[in-house]
């Protein structure tokens, strides 16, 4: 259960490497937690493979729970995280992307804005067995219990998915704080009429900001430029704190 929410970012493109956290528990373990994974996942992420971001996610966890672990004050404290980051896969480069908990990544590409990871919450697990519908979730009291996340254990299972990257897709990392109050239409009206990823990443802000800003807002978008089969040189980023 979430007793605050603190959100962190990652935007390391010497690395080839972004990410979005979005901490929980008391006594500012939300704020630490985010942080921690945050640091660590860039501090950490030193092969560039799908298994490179996996390793880094699962040392990102070791390290906020050996913080909680230490101190009484923040025992249990936790953070999502969803990254992104250009790896080597199968001789080719390709976007890793992987994720912990509700904070998400969309791919907006065509035209079209996709989901392209999956939540661990309560409601997306309702979604799934067919109990709630996707619109009912949206607006769910329940919402924002999530039902994974990097800390409490000394363990952590993490999503991962391995993405082909074409010139022109954008990628958005968020957490919960944008998607709860910009509908899905918005958000790829931005990313369709906002060329610079860094003014995209701050009007989608704003709109979660006027839509109500009832949590921290992060937002880093990340666009691939090349010169089309195989780019992956992701550029720019940003992120703000909106709540
Ligand atoms: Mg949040």
């Amino acid at each position: 259960m979430r007793t605050s929410n603190q959100d962190n970012y990652l935007a390391r493109q010497d690395k080839g490497i972004w990410a979005v956290a979005d901490g929980m528990g008391g006594h500012n373990g939300g704020e630490i937690a985010s942080q921690i994974a945050c640091q660590m996942l860039g501090e950490a992420f030193a092969e560039p493979t799908v298994e490179g971001l996996v390793d880094a996610i699962e040392a990102a966890n070791a390290a906020v729970h050996r913080a909680g672990a230490d101190d009484p004050q923040l025992t249990g404290m936790g953070t999502t995280v969803v990254a992104l980051a250009v790896v080597e896969h199968e001789g080719d480069e390709v976007l890793a992307i992987a994720n912990v908990g509700d904070s998400r990544c969309y791919r907006y590409a065509a035209g079209e804005l996709d989901q392209v990871t999956t939540d661990h919450s309560l409601v997306a697990d309702l979604v799934r067995e067919g109990s709630l519908s996707p619109e009912e979730a949206a607006v769910h009291p329940q919402r924002n219990i999530v039902t994974r996340v990097l800390g409490p254990q000394d363990e952590v299972r993490v999503d991962v998915f391995a993405v082909d990257p074409h010139d022109g897709d954008r990628f958005v990392l968020c957490s919960d704080g944008l998607f709860s109050e910009v509908p899905e239409p918005a958000i790829a009206a931005v990313l369709a009429t906002t060329e610079d990823p860094e003014e995209a990443a701050h009007e989608l802000v704003r709109l979660a900001v006027d839509g109500g800003g009832r949590d921290n807002v992060t937002v880093v978008v990340v666009d691939v430029v090349g010169d089309g089969s195989r780019a992956a040189e992701a550029s720019a980023a940003l992120a703000r704190d909106g709540g």
